[in-house]
């Protein structure tokens, strides 16, 4: 088993290092991630400028771009083989509800599912990343039977969102759906130095809304929450409805 690991926090992140450890005692792990911290880049692609590849002194490959690039560079150009499999994370972070359609983590496993390798995507919802380090024999078991399985769906992805629970706590894994995240204040307008106005995307109040299966309530319960992710956006529920709209030119 070939795996490739990569993230959207940067190389040197605790995330990326206790999957890369957890995914090492499954296969043999080859990690190619950004240079820096490139979350909330969704799934971009950098094509106006030259993209360069280094090796850290660990042997990680460091690429100056997104997750995406990443995942490309990886399959196409770096690796010289297709890993069998790509876990993308550990997230400092959740993704649950619209954060999937902003995550670089979870475009990352997007587009090795765009490819056709099986791809798994980890998020710790807690604020304390130092806390992940005791995650690895939890990741390890809780990884090792996805990656066995034969006849991973194709063109679907897994999102995980672990709790804010030490591992040991955790109580058990809920398969749930995606959640509706709402943000309020989410923009902050602030005062230069020379007295011009200057504004901050995020770090608004939140609230959840969705079903009885929502990933955000299992995470909350102290589950994992497993969300089966699909690339078709097609709405099929509505298609025969938007044609009678006779839409003509
Ligand atoms: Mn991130």
């Amino acid at each position: 088993m070939r795996i490739l690991c990569t993230n959207d926090d940067g190389y040197m992140t605790q995330g990326l290092s206790v999957l890369a450890s957890a995914a090492r005692s499954l296969g043999e792990v080859e990690i190619v991630a950004p240079d820096r911290e490139q979350s909330a880049t969704s799934h971009a692609l950098t094509l106006h400028r030259p993209l360069r590849a280094r090796r850290s002194a660990g042997g990680v490959h460091v690429i100056d771009g997104t997750p995406t690039d990443c995942v490309i560079m990886a399959v196409n150009e770096l690796l010289g083989y297709r890993p069998d499999f790509c876990l993308s994370g550990v997230n400092h972070g959740p993704n649950m509800g619209e954060d999937v359609l902003y995550s670089g983590t979870v475009a990352a496993a997007m587009e090795a599912t765009v490819i056709g390798i099986p791809a798994v995507a980890l998020s710790y919802t807690g604020d304390d990343y130092e806390e992940l380090e005791a995650w690895g024999p939890l990741l390890q078991r809780f990884l090792g039977q996805i990656l066995v399985r034969e006849g991973f769906p194709d063109h679907t992805l897994l999102s995980v969102n672990l709790p804010a629970l030490p591992p040991e706590e955790v109580k058990g894994v809920k398969i749930t759906s995606l959640g509706q995240r709402r943000y309020s204040e989410s923009i902050s307008k602030i005062q230069d130095p020379r007295g011009r106005e200057y504004f901050w995307i995020g770090g608004g109040i939140s609230a959840w809304n969705g079903g009885e299966d929502a990933d955000y309530r299992a995470v909350k319960a102290g589950y994992i929450s497993v969300t089966p992710l699909r690339l078709d956006l097609t709405n099929y529920d509505l298609l025969e409805e938007i044609r009678r709209w006779d839409l003509v030119l």
